[in-house]
C-alpha cells in the first residue's frame, strides 16, 4: 500500500484537500465552496471532475463527497496513512504542529476565543474526519506555531500587562506554515543551512504578512493578536489608529461595524472601491483607474516600511523572499516596493523581474543589490503533509 497523506484545510465556507504521495509529491486536490450557503459546489483536479453537493452542505458532508470522489476515481485506494489539518490559532499552546488526542483538542478548543471566525470551522474538519478515518492518525499543523519563538519586545504590546496576563492579549503572528517553507527553500536556492539562514519573508496573498527570521527562527512578524494587523491585504486595513472605533462611536458607526469594516471592507478593496484582487486592480489602474493605482502605492508603500521595519530584528540579511498569489505574480508590486528601499541598497533587475522568478532560480536582485532579492512559490500543504507524516511516524505532543 502507497502512504498517502491528506491534507485538510477548512476556511469559513469552503473546504480544500490535496493527497500527497508517500514521496510527498501531490496527487491531486479537492475544493468544495460556497459550503453552508444556497450555491455550494465541489469539484476534484481543477475543473477534471465536478461533484454534486446538497444546498447548505456542511463542512462534514463535503469532506465525505470529496473522500468518496477520490476513492471512485482510484486515487485513494486504502485510508490515508496520515491526515493534516491547517489550524489557524494555536495560541502560546502549540509551538509545533501536534497529533491530534482528546487533549490537545480541547487545547485547540480553547483556543477558539483567540479566532473565533477560524478555530471553530478548523475544529469542525478535524472531527468530521475522525469520523471518517478513526484509526489514522490526525495532525494539527499551526499558522501561529512557527512565530512561537518571538522574543517578548516583539510580541507584547504597549498596553497594560493585565491584559496579557489574564486574557493572553499578545502579538502571535500567522501565516507562520508560509515562512518556515519560505526559509526552507531560500537556504536551499541559497545553498546554505536554514539554521543559518536570515530572511525577510513577504508572504502576499489575499492576506498579506511580513516576517524576520533569523538563524532560521522566526523574530518578528506584522500579523498580531488576529490577521487584521500589518500590511494593507484584500479586504483587511492592516494598521490604524485604535482611535478610529471611538471617532467612529461619535458618528454613530458600532464598534460590530467598525470591525467588520476593517476585516471586509478596507484594504485595497476599500481603497479602490472596486476589487480586492490584484490583478484586476492592475488592469483598472492600466485604464487610468486612479483609485486602483492609489490602492497598489499604498500597498507598495506599507509593505516597503514594513520590509525596513523587519530590518530592526537582524544583524545579517540573506535574503527578501516574495510569495503568495501577488508576490509570486506581480513584478509591478515588487518593483514599486523595491523603488522605496533604494537608500537600503535594495536593486531589482528588472528583466529578471518581469520573468516572475521562473528563471535565475528564484533570484530577481541586480548585481549591485546590497542584498538577494528572491520570489519563492510558497506550498503549505506540503509542509502540512511532511509535518503529518513526521508525526505519524513518531508520535509527539506539542
Ligand atoms: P492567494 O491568496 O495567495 O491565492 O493570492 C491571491 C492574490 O494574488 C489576489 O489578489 C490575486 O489577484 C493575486 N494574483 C494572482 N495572480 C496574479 C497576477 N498574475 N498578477 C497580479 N496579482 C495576482
Amino acid at each position: 500500500m502507497e502512504d498517502t497523506i491528506l491534507v485538510v484545510n477548512c476556511g469559513s465556507s469552503s473546504l480544500k484537500l490535496a493527497l500527497f504521495d508517500g514521496q510527498h509529491r501531490r496527487k491531486a486536490s479537492g475544493i468544495a465552496e460556497g459550503l453552508l450557503g444556497d450555491e455550494s459546489f465541489a469539484q476534484i483536479n481543477g475543473k477534471d471532475e465536478k461533484i454534486e453537493l446538497a444546498p447548505g452542505a456542511s463542512h462534514a458532508e463535503a469532506l465525505e463527497a470529496l473522500v468518496s470522489a477520490f476513492r471512485r476515481l482510484g486515487l485513494m485506494p486504502s485510508d490515508p496513512f496520515a491526515i493534516g489539518h491547517r489550524v489557524v490559532h494555536g495560541g502560546e499552546a502549540f509551538h509545533k504542529a501536534t497529533l491530534i488526542d482528546d487533549s490537545a483538542l480541547s487545547s485547540i478548543e480553547a483556543c477558539a476565543g483567540l479566532a473565533p471566525l477560524h478555530n471553530p470551522i478548523n475544529l469542525s474538519g478535524i472531527n468530521a474526519s475522525r469520523e471518517l478515518f478513526p484509526a489514522v492518525p490526525q495532525i494539527a499543523v499551526f499558522d501561529t506555531a512557527f512565530h512561537q519563538t518571538l522574543p517578548q519586545k516583539a510580541y507584547l504590546y504597549a498596553l497594560p500587562g493585565a491584559w496579557y496576563r489574564d486574557w493572553n492579549v499578545r502579538r502571535y503572528g500567522f501565516h507562520g506554515t508560509s515562512h518556515y517553507f519560505m526559509v526552507m527553500e531560500a537556504a536551499r536556492l541559497l545553498s546554505r543551512t536554514p539554521a543559518t539562514t536570515s530572511i525577510i519573508s513577504a508572504h502576499l496573498g489575499n492576506g498579506c504578512s511580513i516576517a524576520a527570521i533569523r538563524d532560521g527562527i522566526s523574530v518578528d512578524t506584522s500579523m498580531g493578536l488576529t490577521p487584521l494587523e500589518g500590511l494593507v491585504m484584500g479586504t483587511r486595513s492592516g494598521d490604524v489608529d485604535p482611535g478610529i472605533f471611538d471617532f467612529l462611536s461619535t458618528q454613530g458607526v458600532s464598534a460590530d461595524e467598525v470591525h467588520n469594516a476593517l476585516n471586509h471592507q478596507s484594504g485595497l478593496l476599500g481603497i479602490s472601491g472596486q476589487t480586492n484582487d490584484m490583478r484586476s486592480l492592475c488592469e483598472l489602474a492600466d485604464h487610468g483607474h486612479k483609485p486602483s493605482a492609489l490602492a497598489i502605492d499604498i500597498f507598495c508603500f506599507r509593505l516597503a516600511k514594513y520590509v525596513g521595519a523587519m530590518m530592526a530584528s537582524l544583524s545579517r540579511l540573506d535574503a527578501l523572499v516574495f510569495t503568495g498569489g501577488i508576490g509570486e505574480n506581480s513584478a509591478r508590486v515588487r518593483q514599486k516596493t523595491i523603488e522605496h528601499l533604494h537608500l537600503m541598497g535594495f536593486e531589482l533587475n528588472t528583466g529578471f523581474n518581469e520573468l516572475d522568478g521562473q528563471h535565475m532560480n528564484g533570484h530577481i536582485e541586480s548585481t549591485g543589490s546590497r542584498f538577494p532579492i528572491l520570489v519563492i512559490p510558497t506550498d503549505e500543504e506540503l509542509v502540512i503533509a511532511r509535518e503529518a507524516s513526521r508525526l505519524a511516524d513518531t508520535p509527539e505532543t506539542a
